[in-house]
């Protein structure tokens, strides 16, 4: 299996190149085609498995496809929550490289830090939003963020988060998205509490594990 076999856009494959990834890991191999179908994905995977371009790459393609009629500032289109700042700032780098023969835009918040340079950047506007819950509710809360534009919808690391005790802040976020989305929902384990977390987010999903 190559990552050609996958039918992904030329820009994309160059940048694959780029990072030197011969072939797709496990998990991209099962979710990249289902992404691209449009389909919810109920992903079990931790991280090293090559998770974050098995969202981020199908995603950036939906993304270059939709750009033919768009016009003015850009909105945010992808949502992708994260439990830590590290973990965002990871998926910042991934969306870049694998974007980056693309015009496909993404910016990271977290906590922590002094807002202002993270609301300069959303007042330009931006296709990619990354986030960990708390910073972005906060920043949802002052106006800055507006969800309403969401056509795809990433929670990484599901168990991590109810952990770490961000359920509330999730169900705020999802009481935001618009219902008509493409959800994808990673967790390295699956209790129950996840299982039914993941109902609330996710129609009909295809399952995935690695
Ligand atoms: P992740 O599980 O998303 O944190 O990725 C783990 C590491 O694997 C990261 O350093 C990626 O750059 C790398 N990686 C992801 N996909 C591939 C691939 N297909 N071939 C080689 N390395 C990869």
């Amino acid at each position: 299996m190559t990552f050609q076999d996958l039918k992904l856009i030329p820009s994309i494959l160059k940048a694959l190149r780029d990072e030197n990834y011969t072939e797709p890991t496990s998990i991209q191999a099962k979710s990249i085609p289902l992404v691209l179908n449009k389909e919810d994905v109920l992903g079990s995977a931790q991280t090293g498995t090559g998770k974050t371009a098995a969202f981020a790459i199908p995603i950036l393609q939906h993304l270059v496809n939709n750009q033919q009629n768009q016009n003015g500032k850009r909105r945010i289109s992808t949502l992708v929550i994260t439990p830590t700042r590290e973990l965002a700032i990871q998926i910042g780098e991934s969306f870049s490289a694998y974007g980056k023969y693309t015009t496909i835009t993404n910016t990271v918040i977290f906590g922590g830090v002094n807002q202002r340079s993270q609301t300069n950047v959303l007042r330009q506007g931006v296709d990619v939003l990354i986030a960990t819950p708390g910073r972005l509710i906060d920043l949802m809360n002052q106006g800055y963020i507006s969800l309403q534009d969401v056509k795809y919808f990433v929670l990484d690391e599901a168990d991590r988060m109810l952990d770490m005790g961000f359920i509330h802040d999730i169900k705020k976020v999802l009481a935001k998205l618009p219902k008509q989305r493409q959800s994808l929902f990673f967790s390295a384990t699956m209790p129950k509490n996840i299982l039914t977390l993941s109902q609330q987010i996710l129609i009909n999903p295809k399952k995935v594990s690695v």
